[in-house]
């Protein structure tokens, strides 16, 4: 017999797709409680289930996902690093005691900022709320942010800067139905995100479909037999690409003048600044030709128009490809200075989105994970927010910590003198996902005590001092907010092993022996309760939300302050500056793209493949997804495969001044003949971020992952 099916989301991506979770014959259930531990962990069957953005479908993750529940490779219970390095089993008390103690004389001995906490774009909204709490209140620090630094930032620093506000898609992912065109800039969604593209089909019939990506991916593909077009520029060329496309819109007097007068600000600034961008400039220094610049540029506009005339838009998405860099913010702000010229953003069929990744990428940037932000995505320095959320909390405002650091450089502090001494890590695996890896792993040796929460011995967690297991997403009770602001529930529905616990109660634990002020619940429910109301009037308004309500599966879209009913469309009426208009951002190329093949260098992408989620953790253990791509791979094109002596599945080495990286070869003409491309997904000596260089962006603090000059050779077999 099976119990009843469970209705829920999958663990892995920011689309979110829903699912329904049947226990399987004999497994222990767990309705109802917040997974209580048992020696028989639950096994539970996926199916997909209807959902306005899913449709059913699911993508091998989502399907293999439950594997994971029983794996073998599961912490069981807490693990204590001894003197000989090995590490031995603890109880929770022995565990926690230990870890409290360090922290308090740490933070004694070298001061509050000297812990410091690194979070996740996948944990639920309620550990992410719950995490930036215990971080100013029980620790007293500002040393927190989290690894949505290495995929967002630079998205949301720009929707700050232009709109006022960042929410991934200001819009449904089903409003993408009805476009006739969509310009999609440095995704590649059918393998990310696979049941995505079912959205993509209007577009498709309508010829308008449009693929910006140094690779012919499977999401270029779509644009094959008539349905789009594949533009392939040379990578870290998209700021100079889309400044040129602005170029031609204005020239050719395709600007929507009516809207820009009436909803923007800056556009005199902008025209200017773009006016440098001639075609042929712009052919030159991205590689893309004059004819499909121009064909671009009136295809965007063209749809534009027929939006008016036929009620199909116009959408420019933005992923990973184009914001990935150190120039990110600014290439975004383009994105989005191309769409408020062409009249798209907050109009009723078209608009601007960045396509989020992290499964809580959203929620988990709202919340108060990052450095600078308190909870309502509330800046951390502004009075009157630590005036509204020090109430929620009980305490004084001038208690709370000021800024903290972003990312990449609370990494580089690590062990240093006057830096973080003592991490603790959440749902991340820095050791494999942070750029110059090498360095970030020499950091946490160095570190006097690191302390990692997770259900496998991840790369980062080998290097623990204390490592403590926890539930995973089938185990627990919780809310994420997927890549359109959707606010969903995460539901039980199998038991969690003895002695695993919710990061929730271990933060309830720890802020208790820690004697913190204010109160540390480790009931999802009420935690969620306290978020809303300390959201309240802040721009990621969550407080007309509640369990009851979402239970109901009653779309939530934020803001949704109560007494409303959320907010599928953002930017109707007015943008969230205090003007009302969305800003028109003047932006420049700060440097050319590099010149391919210079010095004998190539150019290497980072990305992410069909099979695998983030770091790997988790996707390199679930044995059919493993089976089918073990290892890193590196693309290169047939013509530089010729030239160095590289052949299809033979041996390669790349090298970056930050470390060396083994692989075998694939040969494609997916590829351009300068670039390579490589996943990041992998451990050892295939980690891709061994070469990727952590100089980011001086606004988002976004590291640079699309554009590393490398040398590549073939290894010669024994
Ligand atoms: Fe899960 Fe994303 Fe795949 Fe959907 S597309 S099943 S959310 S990994």
């Amino acid at each position: 017999m099976t119990g009843a099916s469970v209705l829920t989301h999958c663990p892995y991506c920011a689309l979110q797709c829903a699912m329904a979770l049947t226990p399987d014959a004999g497994s222990t259930e767990a309705p109802g409680t917040d997974a209580p531990a048992t020696d028989a962990p639950g096994r539970v069957t996926v199916s997909g289930r209807d959902f306005p953005t899913n449709r059913g479908g699911l993508c091998k993750k989502g399907w293999t996902s439950a594997e994971l529940l029983s794996s073998p490779d599961r912490i069981l219970e807490p693990m204590l690093r001894q003197a000989d390095g090995t590490f031995a089993p603890a109880s929770w008390d022995e565990a926690l005691d230990l870890v409290a103690g360090t922290l308090r004389s740490t933070r004694a001995e070298h001061g509050a900022d000297a812990v410091g906490v690194f979070g996740g774009g996948g944990l639920t909204n309620e550990k992410a709320y719950q995490l930036g709490k215990f971080t100013r209140l029980a620790l007293g620090s500002s040393r927190i942010d989290y690894n949505g630094r290495f995929c967002m930032s630079s998205a949301a620093a720009a929707g700050n800067r232009a709109f006022g506000l960042d929410r991934g898609l200001p819009f449904r992912v089903e409003d993408l139905d009805r476009a006739g065109t969509i310009l999609i800039l440095g995704s590649n969604v059918a393998q990310t995100m696979p049941p995505f593209i079912i959205h993509l089909e209007g577009a498709r019939a309508a010829g308008g479909l449009v693929v910006v990506d140094p690779r012919r991916t499977a999401t270029a593909r779509l644009t094959d037999d008539g349905a789009g077009m594949h533009v392939q520029p040379t990578p870290g060329s998209d700021l100079v690409l889309l400044l040129g496309l602005t170029h031609i819109v204005i020239a050719e007097k395709l600007v929507d003048t009516a809207y820009v007068a009436a909803r923007t600000t800056g556009f005199d600034a902008l025209r200017r600044s773009v006016s440098q961008w001639w075609p042929e400039r712009v052919q030159q220094q991205t590689g893309v030709p004059v004819w499909q610049l121009r064909e671009l540029a009136r295809r965007l506009a063209g749809g534009s128009t027929a939006d008016r005339v036929q009620g199909r838009g116009t959408y420019i998405l933005t992923g990973r490809g184009v914001e990935q860099h150190a120039d990110g913010t600014d290439t975004a702000t383009a994105a989005i200075n191309l769409s408020l010229v062409l009249g798209l953003v907050g109009t009723s069929h078209s608009g601007y989105g960045t396509l989020t990744g992290q499964g809580n990428g959203q929620g988990g940037r709202e919340h108060g994970q990052k450095c600078d932000q308190l909870p309502g995505y509330r800046k951390i320095d502004d009075p009157a927010a630590r005036a509204h959320v020090a109430g929620v909390w009980g305490v004084e405002p001038d208690s709370l910590p000021g800024v903290g650091i972003p990312a990449v450089e609370l990494l580089t502090t690590l062990g240093k003198p006057g830096g973080v001494r003592c991490l603790l890590v959440h749902g991340s695996n820095v050791v494999v996902s942070a750029p110059n890896a090498d360095r970030v792993r020499a950091g946490l040796k160095a570190l006097d005590f690191l302390v990692v929460a997770d259900f496998f011995f991840s790369e980062t967690a080998v290097l623990a001092d204390v490592v403590l297991p926890v539930t995973q997403w089938a185990e627990e009770e919780g809310t994420m907010t997927s890549l359109e602001g959707r606010v969903i529930r995460r539901r039980i529905a199998a038991a969690a092993p003895t002695g695993v616990r919710s990061e929730l109660w271990i933060f309830h634990e720890l802020a208790r022996r820690l004697n913190a002020p204010s109160t540390f619940s480790a009931e999802p429910s009420e935690v969620f309760d306290e978020l809303c109301r300390a959201s309240a009037g802040g721009l990621a308004d969550y407080s007309g939300l509640s369990y009851a309500l979402l239970d109901t599966e009653t779309p939530a879209f934020w803001p949704y302050p109560q007494g409303s009913t959320g907010t599928p469309r953002l930017f109707l009426e007015r943008f969230a500056h205090a003007d009302e208009r969305a800003h028109l951002v003047a932006v420049r190329a700060r440097s050319l793209p590099e010149v391919a093949q210079r010095g004998g260098e190539l150019t290497l992408i980072t990305g992410r493949l069909l099979e695998h989620y983030q770091s790997g953790t988790q996707t390199r253990r679930v044995s059919e997804l493993n089976a089918a791509r073990p290892d890193a791979r590196l693309q290169v094109h047939p013509a530089t495969a010729a030239q160095l002596g590289i052949v299809d599945d033979g041996w390669v080495e790349l090298t970056s001044p930050r470390g060396t990286v083994r692989c075998q070869a694939t040969v494609t003409v997916d590829i351009r003949f300068d670039t390579v491309f490589l996943p990041f997904h992998f451990a050892g000596d295939q980690r891709a971020n061994l070469l990727t260089d952590d100089a980011t962006d001086p606004i988002s603090g976004m590291p640079e992952f699309k554009k590393t000059a490398v040398h590549v050779r073939a290894l010669v077999e024994a």
